[in-house]
Formats: C-alpha cells, structure tokens, sequence
C-alpha cells in the first residue's frame, strides 16, 4: 500500500515554514472533520491522513527523520503515535468527554502492540483527544480538568517488568544483543542477515518471572487527572499541547505529550469571523425609515451573563447596513485587545398589511409621487416601464 507524501497531503511545499504548515492543517482538519461530513465517509480517512501527515511535519525531529528516510523512517520513533492514528476511523461522530475511553482504546491498542522494538530509551506515545468548547470557553479561554487514561511505568516493578526480587535475565539466543545472525545457502552462494532476535524481540533480556501487575510489560494503564488550560483566542482546529501529559516513556525515556484539538459548538446567536462576531439583527421597514434602539446579545465570558449591547439604529438605515461595536469581539491570542462585533441589520417588509394600513401607505406613496405596482397611477404597470425605459414601442 503507497502512503501518500505528507507534503502533499497538506498541500504544502518541502520548505514550508511551521506557521504554513499550521495554516494549511488547520485549513484541510476543518475541510475534513468528521464532524462537518456526516455523510462522506471518505472525510474521516482524509482527516487521519491530514493528522498524520500534521504529526509528523509539525515536530521538527520527525520531520527531519521524514525528509530523511520518508515513510520507511517513521516506523520506530513513531510508535504508538502512528500505531494509535489507526483509531481514527473511530472518530465518527462528534462525540464528548464520556466517549473518551473508546477513542483511547485505539491508541493502548497500538502502543502496547509496539513494546519490545528497540533496546534504548524510549519516549512515551502521544496522546490526543478532541476537547468540544463553547464560543464563550474557546473566546476567554478556560481551564479544563479530564481524565486521561495513559501508560504510566508500572510501580511494582519499577517498569523492568520482572516480579519484585528478580531481574530480567540475559537472552541465551542472542548472548543479550538482541539481534542474531541468520546464515542461508542458496544456488548463487551463501547470505549472512542480521535479524532482530525471535526470543527477546532485541531488547537483549527475557523475564522469566514477570511482575504480576503489569505481566512484564512495565507498563500499566490507568487513568488520570490533568489539568487543561486553554488560552483565550483558540478557535475550531487550534491544538493545545499540555507537555509531558502523554504515556510514559520505556526505560528511561520521556513522557509522550498529550495533544489536545479544539473544537467550537455554534452560538445561538453569534457567528465567528476570525476574532470578530457576527450577529444579526431584524427590524420592519418603519424602524427602519424612523430609527429604533436594539438590543443586541453580547458575548458574555464563560458562566456570566453578559449585559446586551444597546445599539441605535439612525433613521433610514438599509437592509444590509453593518453596524461595527468596536472591541466587543474575540480576546485575541497574545492579549492584544479584542476584535469587533458587528451587527448586520435585516429589514423586513410587513406581510400582513391590513386595508387602512394598504391605503395609508398608498397615499403616502402618491404623496412621494412613487409609482405602484400593476395598478400604480400611471397604469403602465411593470413591463410597460421596461418598455419605455429601451425605449421601444
Ligand atoms: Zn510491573
Ligand atoms: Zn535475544
């Protein structure tokens, strides 16, 4: 099976800076969320591809062992990373914090399978998981607590996966260097390989007791706390990473880190436009004509009620009209200030004109002398204008 180029899965070139790359994931994770394509199937492959390819190019190691060695390179320091993108196709449905364990099955499933490849340290998996926001949270920012079932070195037997007061002993096939030599006679002559040894799978040692905790793998599963603090500004796609929150690391290695995208639920209310938002606002035509005070809904922090915006709408104001209030919009990422919220006013025609109100309004336009419609004064009606406006007879 061909793996397509990360490259062009994201549709970058190979000297894309990381703020590019950022920009083009954030762009194809919206396009192919799982969440936005209910009905194409084919979007929750796309949005591991484009996961996986971000992974990789977003970590400026991997992406250099990428350049390196491409696809064939990313097997070993990848591990349970690459090994738990397999669990995406999971990723159907929004779903919510309860959900969490499925979705973590998927990467224990591939983090435990990857034990035993290498002998050196090894650095924890990365986790990640989708954490769903309100406009208010995602605007002004909140700090989260979840439970995050991980890898943790197992305590009883300090992760060596040999039962208290034993040791892993040295492999007697591999005399401990995890690899044997593999000699086979063939008609064009002999050919000596090198393999990963069969018994100790090259980690050099074999457990002939194992912890009874962790049955040898020195790696137990359990669920914890962590704090999630989510800065003001993100929007639908922003990844948060809480450093060293992921599994734990094989002999010695570092923690994996645990990824966090964010995702934004829509407001009643209010639309999103980068750090602005957008509210509408519907008045009749009278109001319109004479001018009217609104009450427009504001965005409120998290948990509070926020005092709506009163705004005056001046006399003859069209349909359309865009009314801007000045940084009443998103807190921006760094703190510097906030965007606008602007109002877009609709004018709605009354539907429902009783007969005083059709002939006030019909003396009031032949007092303008406007024309009406096909039994208007001047009883050419619409096409009879058209006409005299080409001019033909
Ligand atoms: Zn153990
Ligand atoms: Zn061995």
């Amino acid at each position: 099976m061909s793996k397509r180029d990360y490259y062009e899965v994201l549709g970058v070139g190979r000297n894309a800076t990381p703020e590019e790359i950022k920009k083009a994931y954030r762009k194809m994770a919206r396009q192919y969320h799982p969440d936005a394509n209910k009905d194409d199937p084919r979007a929750a492959e796309k949005f591991k591809e484009v996961n996986e390819a971000y992974e990789v190019l977003s970590d400026a190691e991997k992406r250099a062992r990428y350049d390196q060695f491409g696809h064939a390179g990313m097997g070993d320091g990848f591990g349970g990373g690459a090994n738990g993108f397999g669990g995406f196709g999971n990723f159907g449905g929004g779903f919510g914090f309860g959900d969490l364990d499925d979705l973590f099955q998927s990467f224990f499933g591939g983090a435990m399978g990857g034990q035993g490849r290498s002998r050196g340290a090894e650095r924890g998996a990365d986790l990640r998981l989708d954490m769903h926001l309100t406009l208010e949270e995602a605007a002004f920012g909140v700090t989260r607590e979840i439970e995050v079932p991980r890898e943790e070195s197992c305590d009883r037997c300090g992760g060596s996966g040999a039962a208290p007061g034993t040791q892993p002993s040295t492999c007697g096939t591999c005399g401990g260097t995890g690899q044997v030599r593999v000699q086979r006679n063939t008609p064009f002559g002999q050919f000596v390989s090198v393999q990963t040894c069969g018994r100790c799978h090259g980690e050099g040692r074999v457990i002939s007791t194992p912890c009874s905790e962790c049955q040898g793998a020195g790696i137990v599963r359990r669920r914890r706390r962590v704090t999630v603090r989510v800065p003001q500004g993100v929007d639908e796609g922003t990844r948060v990473r809480v450093a060293g929150a992921g599994s734990a690391g094989r002999k010695g290695g570092p923690s994996g880190d645990l990824y966090v995208d964010i995702h934004v639920k829509n407001h009643s209310a209010l639309k999103r436009e980068g750090f602005d938002v957008v509210s509408e606002v519907t008045i009749s035509m009278f109001q319109a004509a004479l001018g009217v005070e609104v009450e427009v809904p504001a965005l409120a922090e998290p948990g509070k009620k926020a005092e709506p915006h009163k705004v005056s709408i001046p006399a003859g104001t069209q349909s359309g009209a865009v009314i801007t209030l000045r940084g009443s919009g998103v807190p921006r990422l760094k703190g510097n200030g906030r965007g606008d919220h602007h109002v877009l006013v609709k004018v709605v025609i009354p539907t429902d004109l009783n007969e005083e109100e059709r002939e006030q309004l019909q003396k009031m336009a032949q007092r303008r002398g406007e024309q009406l419609g096909m039994a208007g004064a001047s009883g050419k009606g619409f096409f009879g204008r058209v006409k005299d406006a080409f001019g033909s007879r």
